[in-house]
């Protein structure tokens, strides 16, 4: 920690080393280089040129400086291919500082891994993830020395199922222990975000240190409401992924909760990945035709700065004041509670 900082955690850990806080600057916090499918990657090296990935993604993220993005947090966790490999060999040539998670993205489950030990499990023990996500956060990720700075997990099901109950105490451990934020991704479609906000504070990480991530998809301003009286922080972080929610819907919502007070506790981002080996680029440039880091910048906050109660300085709060926050581990304020005009967006 900085003596001087206003900010209690301070430096931040990134991949070439700690920043501080003040130097962040421009922040998309909720993004990914490379989600890959581990074990099909090591028996079948023909699938991808890693060197071409590498080189590819050098070039999106000296686009996204240019754009003036000076810090990404790479979202990628275990079940998602997370390599401190490739991603040291990206740092190592981009001005940008990259920030990193660590976690399960438990969509299927607890993994194979730990499903059959832990609490609740075949053989009854203290829960093995535990001591694994810890030392990513303490130690460093491998033998790298990079230190996690948030902690995820994955749940799809509505009401959460045991598997979530599960990894909700388990990252709760980890946030008690070092102060972290927990992000989880949640299900916008049913809308399970406010049981997922519940069920962590049950386990002791208050609302505010909580990222509710891909709730701005959701359609149901009612809803988005709802999640942002909790206190948590909702991530409008996949604009680009237009199958889920046009950009236009995503600023609606989000422009309606900015006028209701709740500017601190939103983070925009677009969960683009420079290579997803769930899809050929080919079909994945057909899905999403704008998805890219720098689609913010060129087309969404244009549209934004148009909606009532939008303004630089809301912008700013956005992508520097409010990952800022979540970085240096404080949680996001309590939202006043009144909710002035909002009945005017889609
Ligand atoms: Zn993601």
């Amino acid at each position: 920690m900085s003596k001087d900082s206003p900010f209690p955690y301070d430096p931040i850990p990134t991949v070439r080393g700690p920043v501080a806080a003040a130097d962040l600057g421009v922040t998309l916090a909720h993004e990914h280089l490379f989600v890959l499918s581990a074990e099909f990657q090591s028996n079948f090296p023909h699938l991808w040129d890693r060197e071409a990935g590498v080189r590819e993604a050098v070039r999106q993220l000296d686009e996204a400086y240019a754009a003036g993005v000076r810090t990404l947090v790479d979202m990628t966790v275990l079940g998602q291919g997370r390599d401190i490999a490739l991603i040291n060999a990206v740092a190592e040539r981009t001005p940008v500082n990259i920030v990193l998670a660590t976690g399960v993205y438990s969509v299927d489950g607890i993994p194979l891994f730990a499903r059959f030990r832990g609490p609740g499990a075949a053989v009854e023990a203290e829960d093995p993830l535990i001591e694994l996500l810890l030392r990513d956060v303490t130690r460093g990720i491998a033998d790298s020395g990079v230190r996690a700075g948030l902690v995820k997990f994955a749940c799809e099901r509505t009401p959460p199922d045991a598997a979530a109950h599960r990894m909700a105490a388990c990252v709760a451990e980890v946030h008690r222990r070092t102060g972290v934020p927990v992000v989880v991704h949640c299900d916008p479609f049913e809308g399970n975000g406010v049981a997922l906000v519940r069920l962590l504070e049950k386990e002791g990480v208050p609302a505010g240190s909580v990222v509710v991530a891909h709730a701005g998809d959701s359609a149901d301003l009612d809803g988005l409401r709802a999640l942002a009286d909790t206190g948590c922080v909702l991530g409008y972080d996949r604009y680009g992924m237009t199958p889920f929610a046009p950009d236009e819907q995503r600023n609606a919502t989000l422009a309606a909760l900015v006028r209701a007070g709740h500017t601190a506790q939103l983070l925009v981002s677009q969960d683009h990945p420079v290579h997803i080996d769930y899809l050929t680029d080919e079909q994945r440039r057909g899905l999403y035709p704008h998805w890219s880091y720098v689609h913010l910048f060129e087309r969404v906050l244009p549209l934004l700065l148009k909606e009532p109660g939008v303004d630089e300085e809301t912008v700013r709060t956005l992508l520097v004041d409010n990952p800022r926050r979540l970085l240096t581990r404080v949680a996001a304020p309590r939202p006043s509670g009144s909710h002035p005009e909002v009945s005017d967006a889609a």
